[in-house]
């Protein structure tokens, strides 16, 4: 009878729980070509978090071919990408504390990898997002939809 009801406990206890926060994984890659490896990334708004990684498959050093990802609203995402040039390298490559970058990666070369996990909770379902490297010159080629559906 004891072991009837403490496994009945913990049924209840089980069934109480709300869902559990759910991470999702998101890879993307970018080489020496100035190229990222999607054009797009789809998330499910059904993610509470998303732990994005990023790859360099190149082999140049950060100083000449580095690669970030940087999450902002496509609306004015390119005065963003421009404001970043004059702030370095030490800097990512964007303005320190603008509030227009939603999150961003660490800069990285060649045969790198980096991630980052940020809430998806910040972001509206169906919202416009743009992704993009924030090195001088690579937003052009190195950007994408961030979708979140
Ligand atoms: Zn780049």
């Amino acid at each position: 009878m004891r072991i009837a009801i403490s496994t009945l406990l913990l049924l209840a206890s089980v069934t109480s729980i709300p869902a559990m926060a759910e991470t999702c994984e998101v890879e993307i890659a970018g080489n020496d070509k100035i190229e990222y490896s999607k054009s797009e990334i789809r998330v499910s708004a059904s993610c509470d978090k998303v732990r994005l990684t990023l790859k360099h498959t190149g082999k140049l050093p950060v100083e000449q071919m580095g690669h970030n990802w940087t999450l902002a609203k496509t609306d004015g995402w390119r005065d963003l990408a421009q404001a970043g040039v004059q702030a370095g390298l030490e800097n990512d490559y964007l303005p320190k504390g603008d509030g227009r970058i939603i999150t961003h990666t660490d800069m990285i070369g060649g045969g790198e990898s980096t991630s980052i996990t940020f809430d998806l909770s910040q972001l509206k379902k169906g919202g416009d997002y743009t992704y993009f490297c924030s090195f001088p010159g690579h937003w052009a080629m190195m950007n994408g939809k961030f979708i979140i559906e």
